[in-house]
């Protein structure tokens, strides 16, 4: 329990058919000469200037009940007048939250959420003190069943602390613990497991048919596969799934002790489901995914984020260790636990490999160049993204598992990534101690030696390389050692135009157009509306099938719209590209493979 803290918030839904948060902030010892307020500009976790200032609709100060002056220092930052020594000074201010994503806030009649960087303005000079946050409930009776679900502590022995999944009295330690800890208030489904002996609780907020008691079988299998793997006591005594619910979303944030999650209603398991849907699986990567970061990006964190500052980019190039290396993980721990079976591991993986084949950016950007952009190029993709970017996520989780399967081949089975990650837990996530920019290259090293004498500068020189290089890698390779076979082929029979259509089944219009393909080489461009092949009408969803009956080399006339300009092209069709990875148990796979691949996935 802290001693009476000096700052204070408190934190109502005011106005949900307005979408308005009352929000004050009392501090009870401002600075003399004029206390500055100071909203984030971005949420740790998506990487980009999101200007939360900007959902601050109105603001005032005042002190005794008088009025305070208050000036803009800049785009998120206040100053108010200097006040009498010894007192209080109290900011109040409404903030707009409309934004339905696991980064911001979002308030209606039907629940409310909110992730403190929004919220709550810092108090410069004392973010390292600890604070209370009443959070307060809604008016009106159709609002009287809300309850709130956070892991923001409750402090204990205050007459005012909130009772459990109440409204009331909470507490941070600091700003940065405060922001971190986001809320949900509404009337949620609210379900509990254990995982390793720590409580883990799932809430789900909209409209759902969940069956809860498989996916809480499951979702306690994949954390406690989690802690086995860093090791007990795990670094939470409690965790909390915050999920959405909603007709077509995808999304999570990680926090230190929860997860904001945003899912598709029919991602989600119900009753008499039978066999797992890809959709579930889908799920289940995102909550394990989340989940991971409670280790690495939450306590094995880059040098760069050690601290975190909130006011403007917080630039590194690891993010492929701590998205890349995530991501590989996140359906490992769905094999490795037994939740999903092997072949659909595969496929998944498979997947991965597919989405980064598919973009012509790989061979432009490197993993560590992307992490460094991710504020104006991952977090901002425009239609040239494909040719342009390289994910971070996607390729960093081919590059973990080339490095996993590197490590237990050299080392028949003794070393692996688990080894790097354990190792990474103890020297960074258990010290506190930020990951130097090069820091993972000696690791790896270290790791790889321990494992074959003389195995650690080649491994540890490799992993520079792909993670500063463009190069393709030989996954074939490193599979064979477990046999798998890994197989490219393309995704459609006949011939390419090098597109992709937006979204929707009405008109063909092109959401991409790839580097080197038939339509660019013509001259169409993102944008354009697609009307006829060879003059016979062609749709978002026949566009495939004319293609699927041409041979690559023909010429076909186009006609197009671009802007409302009627516009003609003559394409030469292209060979579809052999970008599709299939990936197959081998047909003879030796006692040695059968044993590094158990290794690998559990079975
Ligand atoms: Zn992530």
């Amino acid at each position: 329990m802290p001693h009476q803290p000096r700052v204070s918030y408190t934190i109502s839904p005011a106005r949900p058919e307005a979408h308005i948060f009352d929000v004050s902030c009392t501090v009870a010892d401002p600075d003399p000469s004029g206390q500055v307020f100071r909203l984030p500009a971005w949420i740790p976790g998506s990487y980009m200037i999101r200007e939360f200032a900007r959902n601050i609709v109105t603001l005032k100060a005042e002190c005794d009940g008088r009025p305070v002056g208050i000036e803009k220092l800049d785009k998120h930052s206040w100053r108010a007048a200097p006040v009498a020594r010894g007192r209080a000074l109290t900011l109040s201010y409404e903030v707009y939250a409309w934004d339905l994503s696991v980064r911001a806030a979002h308030l209606d009649a039907t629940h409310g959420f909110f992730n403190g960087t929004s919220v709550f303005l810092a108090v410069e000079g004392k973010t390292g003190e600890p604070c209370y946050v009443d959070i307060l409930p809604p008016a009106g009776p159709a609002l009287q069943t809300w309850k709130v679900a956070t892991t923001l502590k409750r402090p204990a022995g205050d007459p005012l602390a909130a009772p459990a999944m109440g409204f009331g009295l909470y507490y941070a330690d600091n700003y940065d613990e405060l922001v971190d800890h986001p809320v949900e208030m509404g009337s949620f489904t609210h379900a509990r497991f254990e995982a390793a002996g720590v409580p883990h609780e799932i809430v789900l907020t909209g409209r759902h048919d969940c069956d809860l008691e498989r996916l809480c079988t499951d979702l306690a299998s994949v954390c406690t596969w989690q802690i086995e793997l860093f090791g007990t006591p795990a670094p939470v005594d409690r965790y909390l799934f915050l999920t959405m619910v909603v007709g077509d979303g995808y999304g999570g944030l990680e926090h230190r002790s929860s997860t904001a999650l945003l899912t598709s209603r029919g991602d989600l398991p119900y009753a008499g489901m039978g066999e797992q849907t890809e959709g579930y699986r889908t799920f289940l990567g995102l909550c394990s995914h989340e989940y991971f970061h409670t280790w690495n990006v939450k306590r094995i964190k880059p040098a760069a984020f050690t601290p975190y500052d909130l006011a403007s980019e917080n630039y590194t190039r690891l993010l492929w260790a701590f998205e890349g290396f995530t991501s590989y993980y996140d359906d490992l721990a769905l094999v490795r636990s037994g939740v999903i079976a092997v072949e659909d591991y595969l496929a998944l993986l498979g997947k991965t490999m597919s989405n980064v084949l598919r973009s012509g950016g790989r061979l432009k950007q490197s993993v560590a160049e992307s992490s460094f952009d991710a504020w104006i190029k991952y977090y901002r993709q425009d239609e040239n993204a494909p040719n342009a970017i390289v994910s971070y996520y996607a390729k960093g989780a081919l590059i973990a598992l080339a490095l996993d399967l590197q490590l237990r081949a050299a080392s028949a089975g003794r070393k692996s990534l688990d080894d790097v990650m354990r190792l990474l837990w103890q020297r960074h996530g258990q010290t506190g101690e930020g990951v130097a920019e090069d820091g993972l290259f000696a690791l790896v090293g270290e790791v790889a030696e321990a494992g074959l004498k003389g195995a650690g500068r080649r491994l540890s020189r490799w992993l520079k390389d792909a993670v500063e290089g463009t190069e393709d890698l030989p996954l074939d390779e490193f599979l064979r050692p477990f046999g798998i076979e890994y197989r490219a082929e393309a995704a459609a029979k006949g011939a390419s135009l090098g597109v992709k259509l937006a979204a929707g089944n009405g008109e063909a219009k092109l959401a991409n157009v790839f580097d080197g393909g038939a339509a660019q080489r013509c001259g169409l461009s993102a944008g354009d509306v697609l009307v006829a092949l060879d003059g016979l009408k062609v749709t978002a969803a026949s566009l495939d099938g004319q293609l699927a009956r041409r041979k690559p080399g023909e010429q076909v006339t186009i006609h197009a719209f671009r802007r409302d300009e009627l516009m003609q092209f003559t394409a030469e069709l292209a060979a579809p590209p052999a970008d599709t990875v299939k990936l197959a148990s081998g047909k003879r796979v030796s006692a040695p493979m059968r044993a590094l691949r158990k290794g690998w996935l559990g079975a």
